[in-house]
């Protein structure tokens, strides 16, 4: 789970992040509303929380941007103010919840499940191609016509999700970085290159007849080894 916090309170931010990582969220912070929308922009988010009072652009300007360019991602607004219009202002433009502050951290934490399992409800929890099934609530490869699984780690996972979202489509490596190590991180091909043979060590375990194939200089695709 890849999670946003836009939050102009360095403090109250350090310690939502802190929380957030102990319960293995990915978290990348931002303090102010036009940092977030380029960052919520990306889409590679399952879970935004949003601040309203915020620098350069505000919690309801940025919810609304986001929705107005169709990113869905699942929201929570902070707001310090415990009015009523204000809450709903948040939900009208497109908030899935809101918490009034202070609040317990806990209780925040509840929140952000509910609204990213929400969203988990459209999604299917299985991602299948050829012989190839992958479960992302479990996190298990498998193989059809072998029953043999394995276990992925968190940025297997992402990488093979992404792979599968679109089989035998190349994946640019840049797109890669991006969505599986996150928007400012200092990862590079050879980390990618790291993962993709880790990946496919795995899919041989399981002894499916997919692979993943390498295009010199483009990137990667899941593609078919019997055709
Ligand atoms: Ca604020």
């Amino acid at each position: 789970m890849r999670l946003l916090i836009v939050e102009d309170e360095k403090r109250l931010a350090d310690v939502l992040k802190t929380a957030f990582e102990e319960k293995k969220y990915m978290v990348d912070v931002v303090y102010d509303g036009k940092d977030g929308l380029d960052y919520a922009e990306s889409g590679i988010y399952d879970v935004i929380i949003l601040d309203v009072m915020l620098p350069r652009m505000n919690g309801f300007e940025v919810i609304k941007a986001l929705r107005d360019r169709k990113i869905d991602t699942p929201t929570l607004i902070l707001t310090a103010k415990d009015q009523l219009p204000d809450k709903l202002k948040g939900l009208d433009l497109g908030a899935d919840d809101y918490m009034t502050k202070p609040f317990s951290t806990e209780e925040l934490l509840m929140r952000v499940r509910v609204i990213s399992r929400r969203k988990g409800e459209v999604v299917l929890d299985e991602m299948t191609y050829k012989d190839l099934v992958f479960n992302i609530s479990s996190s298990m490869l498998s193989c059809k016509d072998t029953d043999k699984s394995v276990h992925l780690n968190f940025k297997e996972s992402e990488l093979l999700k992404l792979l599968l979202a679109r089989p035998e489509v190349i994946i640019s490596k840049e797109e890669i970085i991006t969505k599986v190590w996150g928007y400012d991180s200092d990862a590079g091909d050879n980390n990618v290159e790291a993962y993709v043979s880790f990946l496919r060590r795995k899919i041989g375990f399981v002894g499916s007849r997919v692979s993943v194939i390498s295009q010199t200089k483009l990137g990667y695709k899941l593609g078919d080894n019997q055709c």
